[in-house]
């Protein structure tokens, strides 16, 4: 009798960020899923298991879907990335809102997504960092980064209010992940809520002018405590070497783990975030 050959399932769309989920008990991993087109593909359980990614050549833009030659802003066309406001340099730079001004690309945008609360956050992802996310993107803005721990400090009510802060906090704490530190997971644990301690103390008179400015409840201490995460890894590159579908279109190996928007193959790791529009054959 002659033998079927399975044939493995392929998929193929435009990349989507993965989609990251807390396992539903504690000090189980987090739950990936590859996002391309209208598929979800859980990635956890192929872990182990050869992977192959090609690129068609193809890019659609993440939020108008008409073709690009080159992606701007991590998935973005030439004309959206100049005209959204999500695009601005405010939104990496939240200290610069220009709303008020009257120059906001998108007021309608802004008022949805700026003029709401905003936490600052201490998180681990290669070491201590600061950071400021709105309210309903926690947890995934942290399992996004790689962290292994993270732990908000501070509510705000708008984003440039978030943006004041992390300047304040930049004095004393990096606002950036080392990604290759990130994913060799050479990374020690931390006691974040001494950290926040720490560092509202050391910063309390900062804190209190910006309170000064912006009102007595703008910026509101928040007490609670860390959470942690424990990411889908088997085995961490020793040496971290990246592949890029722009130099190299296929993307192939053995899945050894996942961490933050980055997949760990034997042969390279590849931030998926990064290429968000590209068509790809997953296989
Ligand atoms: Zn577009």
């Amino acid at each position: 009798m002659q033998r079927v050959i399975e044939v493995s399932n392929q998929i193929q769309g435009c990349l989507s960020k993965m989609a990251a989920a807390l396992p539903s008990h504690q000090d189980a991993q987090v739950v990936y899923h590859l996002r391309a087109g209208k598929h979800q593909v859980p990635l956890n359980e192929r872990i182990g298991k050869p992977i192959s990614l090609e690129w068609s050549g193809a890019i659609a833009c993440t939020h108008c879907g008409r073709a690009t030659k080159k992606s701007f802003a991590q998935g973005y066309c030439y004309p959206c990335f100049k005209r959204l406001a999500q695009c601005d340099t405010c939104i990496m730079k939240p200290e610069t809102c220009h709303f008020f001004l009257g120059t906001c690309r998108e007021p309608e945008w802004g008022e949805k997504h700026c003029f709401q609360p905003h936490i600052v956050y201490l998180a681990n992802s290669s070491g201590l960092k600061v950071g400021i996310t709105r309210k309903t993107q926690m947890p995934t803005r942290w399992l996004d980064q790689g962290a292994i721990q993270a732990l908000p400090i501070l509510e705000v009510n708008t984003r440039q209010q978030s943006g004041f802060v992390e300047m304040l906090f930049k004095e004393q704490v990096s606002d950036r992940t080392n990604w290759r530190a990130m994913l060799k997971g050479e990374v020690e644990s931390l006691d974040l809520s001494a950290e926040r301690d720490r560092l509202l103390e050391t910063l309390s008179d900062g804190l209190n002018q910006l309170r000064d400015l912006h009102g007595e409840d703008a910026i509101r201490a928040l007490n609670e405590t860390p959470s942690t995460f424990h990411y889908p890894v088997e085995v961490f590159p020793r040496k971290v070497v990246s592949h890029n579908f722009d130099k190299q279109p296929l993307v192939e190996g053995i899945l050894q783990g996942i961490k933050g928007q980055y997949l760990i193959l034997d042969s390279g790791v590849i931030n998926l975030r990064k290429f968000t529009g590209y068509e790809i054959t997953l296989t």
